[in-house]
């Protein structure tokens, strides 16, 4: 029997009109996405471009990624404070905000949403955890009434705690989205090692590379094109066949230069193929 290669996605942000957006993933022969929600983006009323878009479009969107308002990963001290839900002032917020897109991606007929919710503590005695359980919670309730899952991207902590977390929440629609270079850039274990341990939990996975953090420094690690950092693709590739993974390989590049943002990208395509070949 031949064994079907997995398609290769990527994540876009509505940024631009849907049109233009769609072209853009289009333009590299690709037809899967994970599409970004800007703090910015009005749902309400880009709903309609993105319904119009889509239908006569070959791309199918397989998760809504909700970034929120004030959010900022400049280094790690940064972004225990300005990311996902950690943080009591951001919180009411953006618990609104992600209901919003999910109602957005619901219209859209996309069945996940995901999104950082900050840094999970190690400990389940600290305060934060118990907040994190219960608002985690109230998410799953919402979006599974859209008939949608709530992915968590990883990184921000060990596998264990996440584990723990999963088991903590105990939502059936509580899945993970699975960034290995995370695991590098926030030094939180190997991403194979942990892949191993999540698997029955990954939903998607974001193919992306990076270097670790200067230890001491603060800062988080860097992100680079794939294949160039410390992630072990072909290793990685050959652990979700293991677990007879099924969902998509959805590039994802943050690079500010458009052009180099562009090139990175094509090369994370050919070295996809070459490695699963
Ligand atoms: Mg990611």
């Amino acid at each position: 029997m031949e064994s079907v290669m997995p398609e290769i996605g990527l994540v876009v942000w509505a940024e631009g009109t849907a049109e233009e957006t769609l072209k853009f993933v289009t333009d590299f022969g690709l037809r899967s996405i994970q599409l970004g929600v800007p703090p910015t983006l009005n749902c309400a009323s880009a709903v309609v471009d993105w319904k119009t878009a889509l239908s006569t479009s070959p791309v199918i969107v397989t998760s809504a990624v909700c970034s929120y308002a004030g959010e900022d990963y400049s280094d790690l001290a940064t972004v225990h404070e300005s990311v996902g839900f950690t943080t009591g002032r951001y919180r009411a917020e953006r618990i609104a905000r992600t209901k919003e897109v999910a109602r957005f991606a619901h219209e859209l007929g996309v069945r996940a949403v995901s999104c950082h919710i900050g840094f999970i503590p190690a400990e389940r005695s600290e305060p934060l955890y118990g907040e994190l359980v219960a608002l985690t919670q109230e998410i799953c309730t919402d979006l599974a009434a859209n008939g949608q899952d709530f992915v968590l991207e990883t990184g921000q902590e060990s596998a264990k705690v996440l584990l723990g977390f999963l088991a903590d929440v105990g939502k059936e629609n509580l899945k993970v989205n699975f960034d290995p270079a995370n695991m590098v850039l926030y030094g939180s274990g190997d991403p194979l090692e942990a892949l191993g341990l999540l698997q029955s939990h990954v939903l998607s996975v974001h193919c992306k590379d990076g270097r670790s953090p200067v230890p001491g420094s603060g800062l988080l690690g860097k992100e680079c094109a794939l294949g160039d950092g410390e992630v072990d693709f072909p290793g990685f590739l050959k652990t979700l066949k293991g677990f007879n993974y099924s969902g998509v390989l959805t590039i994802e590049r943050e690079e500010q230069d458009p052009v180099q943002r562009a090139a990175d990208i094509r090369t994370a395509i050919s070295r996809l193929r070459q490695w699963m070949a």
